[in-house]
């Protein structure tokens, strides 16, 4: 089970996913937003989906495989 934590300040980054502990954690104060928290949140859950799913890519392909699914109902 996926574990996560919200921190208020304390990295540059929106969100990190740890593979080794399957943990999630989301930096609060790097989002304009509750709809852009929520976004980080799913964006790290895929993270976890795909780690969870054993399926090989390497970060880049990762990340834009996440990019589309987020932007799937712009190109619909
Ligand atoms: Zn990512």
């Amino acid at each position: 089970m996926v574990k996560f934590e919200l921190k208020s300040v304390g990295c540059d980054e929106r969100g990190l996913y740890y593979e080794e502990s399957e943990r999630i954690i989301i930096y609060l104060s790097n989002h304009e937003d509750l709809e852009d928290v929520y976004k980080t949140i799913t964006h790290e859950l895929i993270h976890h989906c795909i780690h969870k799913a054993d399926m090989t890519m390497d970060e880049d392909q990762e990340e834009r495989l996440i990019y589309c699914f987020q932007w799937a109902e712009e190109y619909i």
